[in-house]
């Protein structure tokens, strides 16, 4: 039976990031006279899932080919090339797979073409169709805080109900501790970020001690001035550099002083667990925006990684996911990095761990 009438938003999601995976994918792949086939049926394959998914989304379930890539040509989107050239790529690979056609380079390339110039827009569309259900979790952190413009970012995000974790150098909390205790007096979490910055692993042991007992007490005293209780406390290591020799030591000196990653729980990245990051009492990241070195087209196709090389993924469901960013002097940008992950993910902040 070919139309079942029963909308499967939950199978028109998987299908438009399984297209967003392919595509990807297949656009890292070398063109050469072995590879020219799969570039072609992939291509052809990730329009045909966005078609389905449009179909799915409103009930018709398993339709034909042709009404897959027919349903893209309903959509009022704007491509930099006519959309109906995708029904070339469905002979194409008609003939490929009933025929034993083999494409050209030039075939191979131009399926590139088409995919760079009308997928990204089709995907947006049917994504906005769709209205993919926000299932990402994450928690924000934001390192080297104080800055110049953090107050800024603090009302900003504190308009937008998002919750956030800040890890504060403690020299500059010294300095410039107003923002800090703005930050506070709305609800945000304070961390120790050390007092000055250092790459644990290159600094004698005692050094370590006194870069941590050092942030603990700058961060003490902002919280009472801002007249707040200190519920938690945080620690992550600058450079993410936990002390190379002297890690078990230096773990056993932030858990003396009550440091623990309690409020960060539901992390289930295999490689997480298998380092025994979610053992240690500093808090790692999973998902590192790279704010501060990549510009925000780099930054949003990150984003829509499903397998990245390293860390975790804003499209995997399975774990929640430690968003790391900075405090950086281009707040416009990091107030556009912080809208595109309003459009993934649901904030978590520590409501609920009183009990
Ligand atoms: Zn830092």
């Amino acid at each position: 039976m070919m139309r079942e009438k029963i909308p499967d938003k939950n199978k028109a999601i998987s299908l438009i990031l399984c297209s967003k995976h392919d595509i990807n994918y297949t656009l890292s792949l070398e063109v050469n006279k072995n590879s020219t086939n799969t570039i072609v049926r992939n291509i052809y394959e990730s329009f045909r899932m966005l078609g389905e998914a449009s179909l799915v989304n409103r009930g018709i379930g398993s339709p034909d080919h042709a009404t897959c890539i027919n349903e893209l040509f309903k959509l009022d989107v704007k491509t930099l090339r006519p959309l109906q050239i995708i029904d070339g790529l469905r002979k194409l690979r008609h003939n490929i797979n009933y025929y034993g056609y083999i494409s050209s380079i030039s075939e191979a390339e131009d399926a590139i073409s088409i995919a760079k110039s009308c997928f990204n827009s089709l995907f947006a569309e049917i994504d906005k169709i769709i209205g993919r259900i926000k299932q990402k979790r994450v928690y924000l952190t934001i390192d080297d805080s104080p800055s110049e413009n953090t107050m800024e970012k603090i009302d900003f995000l504190f308009d937008k109900k998002i919750p956030a974790f800040l890890f504060c150098i403690g020299k500059m909390l010294e300095k410039n501790p107003e923002p800090i205790i703005h930050a506070i007096k709305r609800g945000f979490i304070i961390g120790n970020h050390s007092y000055s910055h250092t790459h644990f692993s290159e600094i004698p042991l005692e050094s370590a001690y006194f870069e941590i007992e050092k942030g603990d007490k700058v961060i003490e005293e902002v919280y009472k001035k801002a007249n707040e209780k200190r519920d938690f406390k945080l620690f992550r290591f600058p450079y993410g550099d936990k002390g190379g020799k002297n890690k078990e030591k230096i773990q056993e000196c932030l858990r003396k002083l009550g440091y623990s990653q309690k409020p960060f729980s539901g992390i289930n990245y295999d490689y997480f667990k298998e380092y025994r990051l979610d053992k240690d009492s500093d808090v790692f990241w999973t998902f590192d925006t790279e704010d501060y070195k990549s510009d925000l087209p780099k930054i949003l196709k990150h984003m829509e990684e499903v397998n990245p090389a390293q860390g975790g993924s804003l499209l995997d469901f399975s774990s929640k996911d430690i968003i790391l960013m900075h405090d950086t002097k281009n707040k416009e940008k990091f107030f556009k990095i912080i809208e595109e992950l309003e459009k993934r993910a649901i904030f978590e902040g520590v409501k609920g761990l009183d009990s």
